[in-house]
């Protein structure tokens, strides 16, 4: 059972809408299922903590996607959320670490690149979308993430986004938090925000110290301003199945699946999120081929 959770909140009478997370054992676990080495932990760690708090801006079932695409050696990252705290993330190669930076932490930027996209896909359900993108300014999420919402959706906010990584590749600390201003702040209450935001002690080693998603925005905010409206646990959820691989199989059409029956005499699919394998008999595909011509 996972310890990590999220919370929401309002500050400066609604103004200000706020979101921290600690998702110190959800990074850790996807480390673990990955076997990732500490760079790419901090990149995806930083990913996951930023799209599990984007989740948490949406509702009922919508979810959401984001795909991080870089030009540097880690390769691309996708993480999926939803509006329960559920999340699912991977990098297309785990194994990747660089030197420290010049300030002698994990150099994210080093393996994310800093050109490339950054986009996200909402699925609002009902068939209904909505799609963003913007260019990596930084590589190093957290600037990323705020170039997303200022430019894509137009609301201005400050992401802080934050990993440690034991000596032995384990998680030791992981969250963030989110700052968004509504129509109506002032310029007092910005720029008083500005500063305490440059002024504060890196996210990662809050969390470390035992600081909770409430103590960091209160940190953040000030006691007297903000008001905690919800509360969500966060824990890695894969939602995959042998139905939808089967699904996806079926998909690929009669000529494919054929050729999986006279070629290998069945087939394999691994979810990248997970890694769960799934095996498909030559009966299995046999009677994908029946399902297909009968719906032809
Ligand atoms: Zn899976």
């Amino acid at each position: 059972m996972s310890t990590d959770y999220l919370v929401k909140a309002l500050a400066f009478d609604g103004v200000i809408r706020a979101y921290a997370v600690r998702s110190t054992e959800t990074v850790g676990e996807v480390q673990r299922r990955h076997q990732m080495w500490p760079t790419a932990t901090a990149a995806l760690g930083r990913t996951i903590s930023g799209t599990v708090m984007m989740g948490a801006m949406l509702k009922g079932d919508n979810k959401l996607t984001v795909k991080v695409q870089g030009d540097g050696p880690l390769g691309p990252m996708v993480v999926d959320a939803n509006a329960k705290g559920e999340v699912r993330g991977y990098a297309t190669n785990p194994q990747t670490h660089v030197p420290l930076n010049e300030k002698g932490k994990l150099d994210v930027r080093g393996v994310v690149g800093t050109q490339g996209m950054i986009s996200v896909v909402k699925d609002l359900g009902m068939k209904d979308y909505f799609t963003g993108q913007v260019p990596i300014i930084s590589g190093e999420i957290a600037e990323d993430f705020t170039q997303y919402l200022v430019v894509s959706e137009q609301v201005p906010s400050a992401v802080a986004l934050g990993v440690l990584v034991n000596p032995d590749n384990t998680v030791k600390a992981a969250g963030g938090f989110i700052i968004q201003v509504m129509p109506g702040a002032t310029d007092e209450t910005i720029t008083l925000l500005e500063q305490k935001i440059a002024e504060m002690t890196p996210i990662s080693t809050l969390i470390d110290q035992g600081l909770t998603p409430e103590g960091i925005l209160v940190e953040v905010l000030g006691q007297e301003n903000v008001e905690f409206i919800d509360k969500l646990d966060v824990k890695f959820e894969c939602e995959c199945s042998k139905e939808r691989f089967g699904n996806a199989i079926k998909g690929l059409g009669r000529v494919e699946v054929q050729a999986m029956i006279d070629e290998d005499h069945g087939a394999e699919a691994q979810c990248h999120f997970c890694l769960e394998t799934y095996q498909f008999s030559e009966q299995e595909l046999k009677e994908y081929i029946d399902e297909i011509q009968s719906a032809e």
